[in-house]
């Protein structure tokens, strides 16, 4: 039997409850995938999700894919798709705003009562989604798609996205497990939460796990791109990193607190030792080598200070400006499915 709910409640009036599966109510699930430079990847992606699609029983499909941007001709491939096939909505976002804003865009577009993220390159296997949608109709308002290997990335993806996994655990509230990525099923009561959220710097991993709800996992093995390469290199993975790790934690801004006193606490017991020993033995002469260690260590660990600050400030000032997180130049539906909702 379906789970009924009535999600979240804390100040999202947009929320209903689930229409629940009945043998004669078709689901409407949405696939969201961002795509940015993905024209190669495209029909290959629509293919194999089509033949995925067929294997759900007793739901209908749309599919969100928004153009983030892109510099190929991603856009005209999909309006080129859109043209032969239904069920395809197409977001064009206004210039390249980051996969995580794409990824907000989309979802803030889907319709469905069920939303399901997916990367275009097939690194997500469509064919997970019977088993998801299944998860959701037993009542799992969350059914995460759990990386069981994740071979088809290389070592160093693996073993730097370990670390700041751990980091970031070590750090926050929130627990981001290490092997889920943004392909997993939401339910409506979850994206209303989702859209709601106020604000304009969006980790997603981070923000799926913040709304909580009732969650299963899906196990599976993370194929390799079907095309094109990847578009994270290392400093864009070291500036999620920082996004997801200051946006959800304030332990770093804390840290200094504690390491401030420590350092305060060593200089004391080092000037007391000096007294003392100048005391005892008599006046000594101060090498230079010492004090130009204490002075450039302490200036050093004073503007890692000042960085740390400040990447919160720039954050509050970011957000103090409430921009929209992504801007959409247009929303290309097909003509049977104009009108039905906001563009
Ligand atoms: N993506 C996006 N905007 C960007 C970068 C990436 O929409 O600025 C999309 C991309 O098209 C793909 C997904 O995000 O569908 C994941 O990107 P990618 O495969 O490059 O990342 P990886 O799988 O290596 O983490
Ligand atoms: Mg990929």
């Amino acid at each position: 039997m379906v789970g009924f709910f009535v999600g979240g409640g804390g100040g999202c009036p947009s929320i209903e409850s689930r229409k629940p599966f009945t043998a004669n109510h078709l689901n409407r699930i949405s696939i969201v995938i961002p795509c940015f430079n993905e024209a190669q990847a495209l029909d290959s992606l629509l293919a194999r999700l089509d033949q995925a699609l067929a294997t759900v029983p007793d739901a209908s499909f749309e599919i969100v894919c928004v153009n983030d941007g892109s510099r190929d001709d991603t856009l005209q491939r999909l309006m080129a798709l859109q043209h032969n096939r239904s069920g395809l909505v197409v977001v064009d976002l206004s210039r390249n705003f980051g996969k995580e804003a794409a990824l907000s865009a989309g979802i803030a577009v889907a319709t469905g009562e069920a939303v399901v993220p997916m990367d275009a390159d097939l690194q997500d296997p469509p064919e997970l989604l019977a088993q998801l949608v299944a998860l959701w109709r037993q009542g799992f308002e969350v059914v995460v798609a759990r990386r069981s290997d994740r071979s088809a990335d290389s070592w160093i993806k693996r073993v730097t996205a370990g670390a700041f996994y751990r980091a970031h655990n070590a750090m926050s509230d929130i627990q981001i497990p290490n092997n889920v990525g943004d392909f997993r099923l939401m339910d409506r009561a979850v994206v209303d939460v989702l859209n709601a959220l106020p604000e304009s710097r969006r980790f997603m991993k981070g923000l799926f796990a913040w709304v909580g709800f009732r969650t299963a996992a899906v196990d599976y093995v993370r194929e390799s791109r079907v095309a094109g390469s990847s578009s994270f290199n290392g400093w864009r993975l070291w500036n999620l990193a920082v996004e997801g790790i200051t946006g959800f934690s304030i332990t770093p801004l804390r840290i200094w607190s504690y390491m401030g006193l420590a350092v305060a606490g060593l200089s004391l017991a080092w000037g007391t030792w000096i007294l003392v020993r100048t005391l005892i033995f008599g006046h000594d002469i101060p090498g230079y080598a010492s004090l130009f260690v204490a002075v450039t260590f302490l200036g050093g660990l004073q503007l890692i200070g000042i960085g740390i600050v400040g990447e919160y400030v720039g954050r509050t000032y970011i957000e103090s400006k409430r921009r929209p997180p992504f801007v959409v130049r247009r929303v290309y539906r097909q003509p049977a499915e104009r009108g039905s909702s906001a563009t």
